[in-house]
């Protein structure tokens, strides 16, 4: 009979180089820095997942996850990896916020324990394989021809949309960047915008009025994350849809949202929300209120978007797929897990768990901390 115990935890920050500097209005990034836990249970069994903090999103950078990882790692040793719900509440009594590194606790114990139940993850979240998943790919900020002809790269490429990057102050270069891009790619390629918290209530307000007329299907946290107040006026202003993404970490982010109206979507990310128990909490809270939702990745490797298919698969709701992360590093480390088809289609398959893993190769380059009994 098998025997449900945690009796090692392993602990590994790694790193990737990006093809090319990835920038968003809050700053570049040339390195994923990702850090991997892999729960062992007492049969052998483990469950792997992995956590991209972003300093100027989460407040967390991959020194502060490895320390609270050994802290996470020695309270979850010796007890039940099924009690996920338990574990998810110890974290967050254990550690305030912190989001990226409990996302990668949450997702090795969902991997685990899926893996213990024999069933791929979607299935063990209780959703099915019916529902078809594009991802965009995203278009860093940059001058405006540049941004313009990534985006025609993006067209030929196949993508079925893409997401561009804006968010700089003052608002009017914003609006000749989209309007270059939108006259480069052509009336119909769907497009969808990030400001990522860049503008002030004035920009906002400017800029997407004067992008009205650009078939763009939605834009991202315009204005600075936690301002409610401009947050509800721009959203009932609005001619372009607006969607929370740094607004809703928490469930209880979403309710704020909720109850202000301050968004019309919420962009859910598993690196935002602690992983996939609190996720699934967003998604119900935005479906009860019948929204619909973006699911989102920071710097994740394949394993990490793989983890977050499978959450997606569970929620008709989801209807935009920003999974383009893995297609950023210049290296793929993972083994199995999802699938990108030519016209950027992803699929997961049957194999239990989320079904990815890392290359050991790739692993052993760098430091494995090891918790156990
Ligand atoms: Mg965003």
């Amino acid at each position: 009979m098998t025997s449900y115990k945690i009796d090692r935890i392993e602990i590994i920050p790694t790193q990737i180089k990006l093809h090319e500097p990835f920038v968003i209005s809050k700053g570049a990034l040339t390195h994923a820095r990702n850090t991997v836990i892999k729960i062992y249970n007492a049969d052998g069994t483990y469950g792997v997942g992995e956590c991209c903090p972003y300093r100027s999103i989460h407040g967390e950078t991959q020194t502060g996850t490895v320390a609270f990882a050994r802290d996470l790692a020695a309270a979850l040793i010796g007890s039940d990896p099924r009690e996920i719900h338990r574990h998810v509440a110890l974290m967050d009594k254990m550690i305030v916020g912190n989001a990226s590194v409990k996302c990668a606790f949450d997702m090795a114990l969902y991997d685990l324990v899926s893996k213990l139940a024999g069933l791929p993850l979607y299935k063990f979240l209780q959703g099915d394989r019916a529902k078809k998943i594009y991802t965009d790919n995203t278009v860093s900020l940059l001058d405006k021809d540049k941004m313009a002809e990534k985006a025609v790269k993006f067209k030929e490429m196949g993508f079925p949309v893409l997401k561009v990057k804006l968010g700089e102050r003052g608002f009017k270069k914003d609006v000749a960047r989209m309007e270059a891009i939108r006259t480069a790619v052509g009336p119909d390629l769907p497009l969808r915008i990030d400001a990522n918290q860049g503008w002030n209530y004035l920009d906002a307000k400017m800029a997407l009025h004067a992008m009205k007329d650009l078939n763009l299907e939605h834009c991202e946290e315009p204005v600075q994350a936690g301002n409610t107040t401009d947050q509800a006026r721009l959203t009932a202003e609005s001619p372009i849809p607006v969607m929370a993404d740094e607004s809703v970490f928490s469930p209880r982010d979403a309710m704020t949202i909720v109850t202000g109206k301050a968004a019309h979507l919420f962009n859910i990310k598993l690196g935002k929300s602690g992983g996939i128990c609190n996720s699934m909490k967003i998604a119900a809270i935005a479906q009860a209120a019948d929204m619909y939702c973006q699911v989102g990745s920071f710097s994740e490797s394949r394993l990490g978007i793989t983890a977050l298919v499978h959450f997606d698969m569970v929620w008709d709701h989801i209807i935009y797929h920003d999974l383009d992360s893995p297609l950023m590093l210049s290296e793929d480390p993972v083994t199995g897990g999802l699938k990108y088809s030519a016209d950027w289609e992803v699929t997961v398959d049957d194999t239990p768990g989320h079904g990815a893993d890392f290359d050991p190769a790739f692993l052993k380059r760098f430091e494995i901390i090891e918790v156990g009994d």
